[in-house]
């Protein structure tokens, strides 16, 4: 619901916001989730919640790379590589990527650079959740101060209600 609720209702938020709707869709690969690799990862169904990606060619698949168990939080391109039939869905377009988790944001904006380099014109990263422990305290200030509930019209770009405006 939240990834439909960014994609469809603030898509034009998104698109005003970066200049261009986006063109193609992918989303964050992982080697860690119950069932690996028989199993498919929750953030495909996610993605399959976006506008557009009911059309297969609007479907970019980054594969894991060679760093992708690297734990050291680094941006670095070679965390993921653009899976070689689908590099010209990548080039001159506008990718929106997605991930189900933001822990330090090393992953989401790794891949952000790896379709950048393989041509992406623009790259929009959506995560869906962010990873907090109550008792660091940074992450604590920030968990009390969500104390509305979960509210699908605030907009991802600006955080105000766009419907009421
Ligand atoms: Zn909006």
């Amino acid at each position: 619901m939240m990834v439909a609720g960014a994609t469809k209702i603030h898509s034009r938020c998104i698109t005003k916001s970066v200049g261009s709707p986006w063109d193609a869709i992918t989303f964050v690969p992982s080697k860690r989730y119950p069932g690996y690799p028989k199993a498919t990862h929750p953030v495909v169904d996610l993605a399959l919640n976006v506008k557009g990606a009911e059309i297969p060619e609007n479907r970019v698949r980054l594969e894991p790379g060679q760093r992708i168990d690297d734990e050291d939080r680094v941006v670095r391109a070679d965390r993921f590589a653009v899976s070689r039939d689908h590099r010209e869905r990548v080039r001159g377009r506008h990718i929106l990527l997605l991930d189900d988790t933001w822990v330090s944001g090393a992953k989401i904006q790794s891949a952000a650079v790896t379709l950048r380099d393989a041509g992406a014109s623009r790259v929009t990263a959506l995560c869906v959740a962010r990873w907090c422990r109550v008792d660091w305290d940074d992450h604590k200030a920030l968990l009390d101060s969500c104390t509305d509930p979960y509210d699908p019209f605030i907009c991802p770009v600006s955080g105000k209600n766009c419907v009421e405006g």
